[in-house]
């Protein structure tokens, strides 16, 4: 039997966007297998279900090249991401790295759980040149005061994200997601 080289990307996704494809693409094309893991992140006061997340990636997923969506799973989890990586069978927690935003906290996530199982390596992709600024939560504030978001989610999430916030979503105040940018809300009238 030939060992499988088997890799989780762990994320909120909430929502996936161009740049999370990017990583998930260019990911499955270094291992044989890649599970997309979605985090429950009730922390962060997600816009989306943990369901309808796991739906649009899969969505997302089947829109890729089948030679690569065919090495490639999308898998909610709700316990320690480890734990979840070793009931897989992974080798590898894929993340993805933007500029120098990302790297204190993927610093530290990537030395604990070292700790917690140094058998199991984080590597990380660099975000490409032209998805380096994509954020779900930009996405997210931009969407809800109705900008276009087109050139950052596909179509599908561009339409799921009208819906939501069609429905009168307002993310909690507590919700560290919530817009705290003020460049991004539209100006007062002069
Ligand atoms: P988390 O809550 O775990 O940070 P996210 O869904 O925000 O989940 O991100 C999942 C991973 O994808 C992280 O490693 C993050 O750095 C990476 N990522 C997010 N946006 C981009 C992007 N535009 N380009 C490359 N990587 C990204």
């Amino acid at each position: 039997m030939t060992h499988q080289r088997i890799a989780i990307y762990p994320g909120t996704f909430d929502p996936v966007t161009n740049g999370h494809l990017d990583i998930i693409g260019r990911g499955a094309q270094l291992v044989d297998r890649l599970i997309v893991a979605v985090a429950v992140n009730a922390g962060k006061g997600p816009l989306f279900e943990l369901e309808d997340r796991v739906d649009l990636l899969q969505e997302e997923i089947r829109h890729l090249p089948e030679a690569i969506a065919a090495r490639i799973e999308v898998r909610p989890f709700r316990s320690l991401l480890m734990r979840f990586a070793e009931e897989c069978g992974a080798g590898l927690i894929l993340r993805g790295l933007r500029a120098v935003s990302d790297f204190e906290y993927e610093f530290q996530m990537a030395g604990m759980n070292h700790r917690l199982n140094p058998a199991i390596e984080t590597v990380f992709l660099m975000a490409s040149e032209t998805h380096q600024f994509i954020s779900s939560r930009f996405v997210k504030e931009i969407a809800r005061l109705g900008g276009d978001v087109g050139s950052f989610v596909s179509p599908r999430v561009v339409a799921r994200m009208q819906r939501q916030f069609g429905a009168g979503h307002t993310p909690p105040a507590s919700d560290p997601t919530a817009p705290t940018l003020p460049q991004l809300a539209p100006r007062a009238p002069l």
